[in-house]
């Protein structure tokens, strides 16, 4: 069975050297880590993306001092920092001349090319770090390897020629050294830079370990592992040991931030454990996600999103009449919006917007679908709403799962409850200002110790 482990480094795990350099000890200790996926120091990515926004030529050239500015601090604390100064100079240098040859707006191949620059600048410096401390390590170009389609800024990767590529080019290199690459960007077909959108770093790390057949994927990050909500809305938050691919996929989908939410794919097609932990505390654990787990408990965590769409469409007419349902959604679909939860009446279908994957030519599909809609039915519009998804076990078959929430929430007005789809999730819509007590209160009744 392999032993092999990728660990993935976030933005803020390698956000300057002193952070770099804990991520260096993580990776020491195991000499079963052998690929190093990074993502680009904290906020060199939305500098990258305000280049690529704004056809203003200073702010720019700002956005680019700042970059420069993080990379070179990290550079300068090397010990030996000679050795990559050319290659960190011919990026910079690259990035540069994309700026003053931009031209008014970018093409979105690109922007692609632009954001990479992130990755590229963070994966040579970690490199050297490692290299310091002792570790043989050398820099990959991923896009040798991670094939993805040409659809620029959320490019699919492509599963079977990412495994051949990676068995020809990147496997050979593991035995003599430890590989650093980067997460976020592929190429296509054409050798053209994608990327798979933004926080794709994790996405990265599961799809080579699934390419090179991994036993683990460490996705370190700065927080302690996955919690049963946001510790924010909650002191009462905890730590989640263990949870199944299942449920933490539903969490990802709900609104938790701490995964990007293809992550768990590859890893559940391969079976591939996945942990989650802080670089900066890597004594206190993290959680494992994995197909088998030992306990299975009604409630694992609860999610809470916000800035919720409702829509309500009503239609007497169609009383007995056959069809509704599907001339309703045959409008969205014909508008490219994706519907995120529905329940439905006889003559009536409430329904939220996917606003995940919401780009702005997305949303300016809703009001052409919604004035569609119109021409056969009514149509209502609800904003403000925030959903509230439990999430855990049998939760379609347990008795008395919704008294318990009932119950709980006997004052708040509940829109739109989904109960009996999944048996990983229970959701509801409430108002934006009732979701984080709403939240506090239920994981006090759900979870208390
Ligand atoms: N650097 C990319 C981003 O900020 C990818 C990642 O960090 O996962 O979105
Ligand atoms: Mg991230």
């Amino acid at each position: 069975m392999s032993k092999l482990i990728i660990a993935k480094f976030g933005g803020t795990s390698v956000a300057d050297f002193d952070a770099m350099t804990r991520c260096a000890d993580i990776v020491l200790a195991d000499e079963n880590i052998r690929v190093v996926v990074v993502s680009a120091s904290s906020g060199v990515t939305n500098l990258l993306v305000d280049i690529t926004k704004t056809t203003e030529v200073q702010q720019r050239y700002d956005a680019y001092a700042g970059i420069e500015q993080i990379t070179l601090n990290v550079l300068n604390r090397l010990q030996q920092p000679h050795s990559v100064a050319a290659q960190i100079e011919l990026l910079l240098g690259e990035l540069k001349a994309l700026i003053e040859n931009g031209g008014a707006v970018y093409s979105s191949a690109h922007k692609d090319l632009i954001q990479s620059f992130g990755e590229r600048l963070s994966s040579v410096l970690f490199t050297q770090v490692l290299l310091e401390r002792g570790s043989a390590a050398l820099c990959f170009d991923v896009r040798r390897i991670m094939r993805t389609d040409s659809r620029f800024g959320k490019a699919e990767p492509q599963i079977q020629q990412l495994a051949e590529l990676a068995a020809i080019h990147l496997q050979p290199l593991l035995v003599e050294q430890r590989i650093v690459t980067q997460g976020f960007i592929g190429a296509d077909e054409f050798e053209q830079t994608t990327t798979l959108g933004r926080g794709g770093s994790d996405y990265s790390a599961a799809l080579l370990a699934e390419a090179l057949q991994a036993a683990t994927v460490q996705i370190w990050t700065d927080v302690v592992g996955i919690f049963t909500t946001d510790p924010r809305l909650t002191s009462d938050a905890r730590c989640i040991r263990e949870i199944s691919f299942d449920e933490a996929a539903e969490m990802a989908t709900f609104g938790a931030k701490v995964l990007h939410p293809a992550t768990l794919l590859p890893a559940m097609r391969q079976n591939i454990a996945v942990f989650v932990g802080s670089s900066r505390e890597p004594q206190a654990g993290g959680t494992w996600i994995a197909k088998d787990v030992k306990e299975r408990p009604p409630y694992r965590a609860i999610a809470l999103r916000k800035a919720q769409t409702l829509i309500t469409v009503k239609s007497p007419a169609m009383l007995h009449a056959p069809g509704f349902l599907t001339r309703v959604f045959d409008t969205l679909s014909r508008h490219q919006i994706s519907v995120d939860l529905v329940t439905t009446s006889e003559i009536s279908v409430a329904l939220t917007l996917d606003q995940g994957g919401m780009t702005s030519a997305f949303s300016s599909n809703v009001e052409p679908a919604l004035d569609e809609l119109r021409t056969f039915c009514e149509v209502s519009v609800e904003e403000g709403l925030s959903l509230v998804a439990v999430i855990g076990n049998h939760l379609h078959s347990s008795k008395g799962v919704s008294g318990e929430l009932f119950s709980t929430l006997e004052r708040i007005n509940m829109r739109l409850i989904c109960h009996g789809a999944s048996k990983h999730n229970l959701c509801f819509l409430v108002q934006d200002s009732d979701g984080p007590a709403v939240v506090k209160q239920l994981h006090q009744c759900l979870f208390a110790a």
